[in-house]
């Protein structure tokens, strides 16, 4: 859970910063777009501010040349020229119909006459006239007014060739305000500065008042170090090129346009601060960040709205999914889903993991008796005690009803044997049921995970471990082991086949002759079951008998054997050939049928066979706490006529007190029995003690596998009667065993 909210905090994180950079990087792309496009205006703002300041004062200036060119050529050849009294006068007509301040006449001996009546020589010195005549037209230049203070004008002056005089000059003074008003007066946009300059950057005029008085000194002195713009200027200047540009003033960013006006190689010149264009950029940087602001909030609000939900819903999904609703641990899938990661970094740390069953025995018991509500909360103390055992990395889950699956980390299988053994004996007596502890039994299975399987089979191979500690008394806890799973496999296999080999009669009567050490001949025989499986040959009896004797078949089996070696006996008689009494096997099971004395008394009547020919075997473990059931049966087997042997006598828990109580015809000694009195001479004389006395009870003995002469010698020296074993033959099929038969027992 903490592994997945880090990834979902992760997630989170990761999708807010990818949105805040998109959008922060969406901002700055946006914001310098604007103040690109923004800058591009300025620069067609400027261009056209430019041009149209120049043409303004191109206007102003050529109407002014049209007066005066007008007023040159009136008086051109002019007997008016002769009076003065009367050229002031038409000056003064003339320049009542302009804007001039004051026009005048300056003939070439320097006489002038002013359009006001006033006389004055030499009003332009005669460097200046020489000027005008080299000029074609117009000249203008900054002045003051001759007889009035304060005010500057302009010189606005053209020469008139005259047939009579050689030349004159015709002039014009004209406020230096009117050509502001034309710098002012600009429809674009409002410049801060507008200038009109003179090829050396000299300011001619400003608007507003107050320029600095050169151009190019203004800007080379503002940013020293960067003259390319002014130099560029200058030389566009010089070329009659206009030209935009922007520099620094004052550490603040102006952009400046020149433009001709058309006269004197005079330019236009219009500047504008940064700032006012930055104000606008910057405001509108502003609400575009405002903007982007209020959208990252609006998005990342969403987001975490949506990543919350989500969240939430995943909690739900993974609580249905992976937790355990009764005891809120995880369940069997988020076992198995946590299972891989943990055991391949154990796997890194060379450390063993083992799966543990653990399972509580006769739950069912506790729930009939406490009811479901108890037994619930005993499954909850279950598992909170079981959590409280884990150390760090180790998992639990509830894997069933009653069952709890572990994951444990150990060194080796000795350790973990001894903590699963500590955990089982702290685990049983810490139930509570209201204040008493409730003692539980528990068992379980362990499977340490030795190679890389999938879980199903980790989980059978557990399973399997927890049956095999479950059947196994006195232990509550059992190690899978490859054995136990073989046998497991070989059980179903038989289990699946032998009603199937019993129709197909795989399943084959052996006779195992017994001998008497008195006479060395055969006095019976002994039928072993042999299954002949078409394709994995002889099954010993071993094998399948247990199996048998747990799922009940045997039953089926023994009774089939019987009638087996009836009808042998019978073919026998029919014949007239020599017959031997042949023992037959007997499962514990049997005593439970209360059919059973019956059904094969009528097995051997049906058949004609008497039933002295005929002996039961039963196993000492049968007779076992059961003597009052075994008594009957014996009666009733004797009643019939056959007779009964104790098989396996001292294999099991021998006790003389149930030969007393039972009266067996024969007593079989196990073949362990005597083994053990081959290695140990003590042995021999309890053997030899016990066969006194089960004869002097009545009974005969037989001796199971006798294999050596040497056996052979103590067993008839101790006084019993009959021997089996591999010493006299193995277990035979009928036909040899009938040749063995006929050859000792030749007839006429
Ligand atoms: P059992 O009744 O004690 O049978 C004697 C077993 O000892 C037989 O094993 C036999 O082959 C073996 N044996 C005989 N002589 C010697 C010897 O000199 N040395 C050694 N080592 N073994 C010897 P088998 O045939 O494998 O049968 C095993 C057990 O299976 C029998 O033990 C019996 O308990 C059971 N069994 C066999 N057939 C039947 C049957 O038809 N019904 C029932 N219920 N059990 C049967
Ligand atoms: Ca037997
Ligand atoms: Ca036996």
């Amino acid at each position: 859970m903490i592994d997945y909210k880090k990834k979902e905090f992760k997630r989170t994180f990761i999708c807010i910063l990818t949105t805040v950079l998109l959008l922060a990087g969406g901002s700055l792309i946006y914001w310098w777009e604007v103040s690109h496009r923004l800058r591009e205006d300025v620069r067609v703002i400027l261009d056209a501010a430019g041009k149209e300041l120049a043409g303004n004062i191109n206007r102003v200036l050529t109407t002014q040349q049209r007066i005066l060119t007008t007023l040159a050529v009136s008086l051109k050849d002019d007997p008016i020229l002769q009076d003065s009294k009367q050229l002031s006068s038409y000056l003064a007509d003339q320049n009542g119909h302009s804007s001039f301040a004051l026009t005048g006449y300056q003939f070439e001996d320097g006489r002038t006459v002013f359009s006001n009546g006033e006389k004055q020589d030499f009003f332009l010195s005669p460097q200046l006239v020489e000027t005008i005549k080299k000029t074609p037209l117009l000249l203008v230049h900054q002045t003051h007014h001759p007889f009035e203070a304060g005010q500057q004008y302009f010189l606005l002056a053209t020469s008139v060739w005259n047939k009579h005089q050689p030349w004159g000059v015709v002039f014009a003074l004209q406020p230096i305000s009117s050509y502001q008003q034309a710098l002012g007066d600009l429809v674009l946009t409002d410049i801060s500065l507008s200038l009109l300059i003179d090829q050396q950057g000299n300011v001619i005029v400003s608007h507003p008042q107050g320029a600095e008085p050169n151009m190019f000194q203004v800007i080379a002195q503002a940013q020293p170090d960067k003259m390319f713009p002014v130099e560029k200027m200058r030389h566009n200047i010089h070329q009659g090129k206009e030209g935009i540009f922007s520099y620094y003033f004052q550490g603040k960013q102006r952009f400046l346009s020149y433009y001709p006006v058309g006269y004197n190689q005079w330019y236009a010149v219009a500047i504008l601060p940064a700032i006012s264009i930055a104000k606008e950029i910057k405001s509108l940087v502003f609400l575009s960040f405002v903007l982007c602001l209020a959208i990252i909030v609006a998005f990342s609000l969403l987001l975490v709205f949506i990543l919350r939900m989500q969240h939430q819903n995943s909690k739900a999904l993974y609580k249905m999914g992976f937790i355990d609703s009764l005891t809120e641990n995880d369940n069997l899938s988020a076992f198995q889903l946590k299972l891989p990661t943990l055991l391949s970094s154990l796997r890194a740390k060379q450390q063993l993991a083992a799966m543990l069953l653990v399972n509580i025995n006769r739950f069912k018991a506790l729930n009939d008796i406490y009811g479901f509500e108890q037994g619930d909360q005993v499954l909850v103390q279950m598992a909170n005690n079981l959590k409280g055992e884990l150390h760090a990395g180790e998992l639990l889950c509830r894997s069933g009803a009653d069952r709890f699956l572990l994951l444990l980390v150990c060194s080796n299988r000795e350790e973990l044997a001894e903590r699963v053994e500590q955990l089982v004996t702290k685990l049983e007596k810490s139930c509570q049921l209201g204040q008493e502890i409730l003692p539980l039994s528990l068992s379980c299975g362990i499977y340490v995970i030795e190679e890389e399987t999938p879980f199903y089979i980790m989980m059978d191979r557990t399973k399997l471990a927890l049956d095999t500690a479950k059947q196994r008394a006195g232990t509550r806890y059992a190690f899978y082991d490859r054995e136990y799973l073989q046998k497991i496999v070989t059980e179903k296999r038989i289990e699946s086949s032998m009603e199937t080999a019993l129709a197909d009669k795989q399943f084959k009567v052996f006779l195992q002759p017994k001998y008497s050490f008195q006479t060395g001949r055969m006095v019976g025989a002994e039928a072993l079951v042999r299954w002949i499986h078409p394709t994995q040959g002889m099954i010993r009896p071993d094998w399948f008998i247990p199996v048998f004797e747990k799922n009940g078949f045997i039953l089926k089996l023994d009774h089939y054997i019987w009638k087996e070696v009836v009808a042998f006996l019978k073919k026998r008689q029919e014949q007239g050939r020599h017959v031997v009494p042949i023992g037959v096997n007997f499962s514990r099971l049997h005593l439970d049928d209360p059919q059973f004395i019956e059904s094969i008394s009528a097995a051997a009547r049906n058949a004609g066979v008497e039933t002295k020919w005929l002996e039961v075997e039963l196993t000492e473990s049968v007779v076992f706490g059961n003597t009052k059931r075994m008594q009957q049966v014996l009666g009733g087997l004797h009643a019939h006529g056959f007779s009964v042997a104790m098989d396996d006598f001292g294999a099991g828990y021998s006790s003389l007190n149930v030969l007393k109580d039972l009266d067996f015809d024969c007593v079989k000694l196990d073949k362990e029995f005597l083994a053990r009195g081959e290695a140990n001479p003590r042995m021999r004389q309890v053997i030899s003690g016990l066969v006194k006395m089960i004869k002097e009870l009545g009974s005969k003995i037989v001796a199971e596998g006798v294999e050596t002469e040497n056996q052979a010698k103590f067993l008839r020296d101790i006084g019993c009667d009959t021997a089996q074993g591999f010493l006299y033959s193995r277990p035979l099929p009928l036909e040899d065993f009938v040749k063995k038969l006929e050859e000792e027992n030749p007839q006429n």
